[in-house]
């Protein structure tokens, strides 16, 4: 039988079943799909293919998933470091947005955000920020998978006037990319203190009409809590709940503040964590309970949340922040083991985004969207573990290459799709505006 592509590897980890790990197995795609994967001998034998890839020290996982973030904000990295959310959000960033974002600054930063996760082994993003349609653009012509979490606020910006243009827009862009490969869509109501309860409940019917998922910020600080119940009485779960957004479809961003009720509440409507615990650390948010939540059997997904928070979208680092923070959190040593790190990257973050049938594990009948690893440098020697070797020792620089539905977009660690040193070229034609910008601010 002849396949598109098979790809021979030193090991697979497949991450479903938990814990695998496949020594000298190969995988065959064919029609953008995995279509088998067993010993590379009986590949062999099994399969004609004139496209082989053979990688001898390396380490196959699925694409990560990103399943938080704000693409273009790469334009903004280390614009507003060392402050709080409050001050990082209305002193810093929202005049910044406010001079600076159009058009071409989605465009352009959303593709030097891809490059830069592409290279560290992401094929799949969750998004949520203005021009969301610039993002889909970016993401098409790189082919990337892109989950396009469409913005909503109640207050008017580049991208809308008030909450019913933003909604109008976000179910424009469903229709526009209902039947995309690799576009998917959700709602992305910004936070509940940016978004008043009418516009929560009309997404909360539509995203069951058109079964998408909703993408929050919330709980992301104490401050944020405290404010709620200041101005309306409940915590923002609370209001979400008897707002009727509550559900399988939700995705809660951050979750840095929980009590045990909430966590339990959380767990029985089968709402998932997006937690992007570099963010949270570096803006001192707090710490998202993971150890509970995952003993509590909720998904918890990773992001990186923007490159202005963060400030890169390496999910590697993603993973190794989650899995350190979690024991120190839950002073338990055992609590996100290295497996648990990489689900959490991988087949959870594509259950949030309801993309699980396809994508975020290396199973017969999914997407090939695949990352290879070099483990042949001095960092990650010996092998002794390679699943081990994944979360706690190697780092980004170390992807080599990268396919997402069957199509390679990284080719031992040159990008194929985009265009580095143009990207490079405009990032500097950025910088120059984002450096003026700051300047005129100070002054
Ligand atoms: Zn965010």
């Amino acid at each position: 039988m002849e396949v598109d592509l098979v790809i021979k590897s030193k090991w697979i980890v497949p991450v479903v079943p938990r814990e695998q790990v496949l020594t000298d197995h190969a995988i065959a795609i064919k029609d953008k799909k995995i279509f088998a994967i067993g010993p590379t001998e009986s590949i062999n034998t099994q399969y004609q293919c004139t496209n082989i890839t053979s990688l001898n020290n390396h380490i196959l996982i699925p694409g990560l998933v990103n399943a938080h973030g704000h693409a273009p904000m790469a334009l903004l990295r280390g614009s507003a470091d060392d402050i709080p959310l409050k001050e990082w959000l209305e002193e810093k960033i929202w005049p910044l947005e406010g001079k600076l974002v159009d058009r071409q600054f989605v465009f352009e930063g959303a593709t030097q955000a891809i490059a830069e996760m592409i290279r560290s082994g992401t094929t799949c993003f969750a998004d949520m920020y203005f021009f969301p349609d610039e993002v889909a653009k970016a993401s098409l012509a790189a082919h990337i998978r892109v989950q396009l979490a469409s913005p909503v606020l109640d207050f008017p910006t580049v991208w809308a006037q008030d909450a019913d243009e933003y909604i109008n827009k976000a179910t424009q862009l469903h229709d526009d990319y209902r039947d995309s490969e690799l576009v998917s869509t959700a709602f992305g109501p910004h936070a509940p203190y940016t978004v008043s309860d009418a516009p929560l409940q009309k997404l909360s019917v539509l995203a069951e009409e058109l079964d998408l998922p909703i993408h929050i910020h919330l709980h992301e600080t104490a401050q944020e809590i405290s404010d709620a119940i200041a101005s309306d009485g409940r915590r923002p779960l609370q209001r979400l709940q008897e707002l009727g957004l509550l559900s399988t479809r939700l995705n809660c961003i951050h979750a840095t503040q929980l009590q045990e009720k909430e966590i339990e509440s959380i767990a029985e409507h089968g709402a998932n964590i997006l937690h992007c615990p570099e963010s949270n650390m570096k803006l001192a948010s707090g710490f998202c309970p993971v150890a509970k939540l995952v003993k509590q059997g909720i998904n918890v997904g990773l992001g990186t949340d923007g490159a202005a928070s963060n400030n890169d979208l390496d999910m590697f680092s993603e993973m190794r922040s989650a899995a350190l923070m979690a024991k120190v959190v839950s002073e338990d040593a055992r609590s996100v083991p290295a497996a648990i790190a990489l689900e959490m990257a991988t087949i959870n973050g594509a259950k949030a985004l309801g993309l699980e049938s396809d994508i975020g594990s290396l199973e017969i009948g999914k997407a090939a969207d695949i990352t290879a690893i070099n483990l042949d440098s001095i960092n990650s020697q010996p092998v002794n573990n390679p699943l081990s070797h994944l979360v706690y020792c190697i780092n980004s620089a170390q992807v080599s290459d990268v396919w997402c539905s069957g199509v390679q977009i990284l080719d031992n660690g040159a990008l194929t799709t985009l265009n580095l040193d143009k990207i490079m070229q405009t990032a500097e034609t950025w910088q120059t505006k984002v450096v003026n910008q700051l300047s005129h601010n100070h002054g």
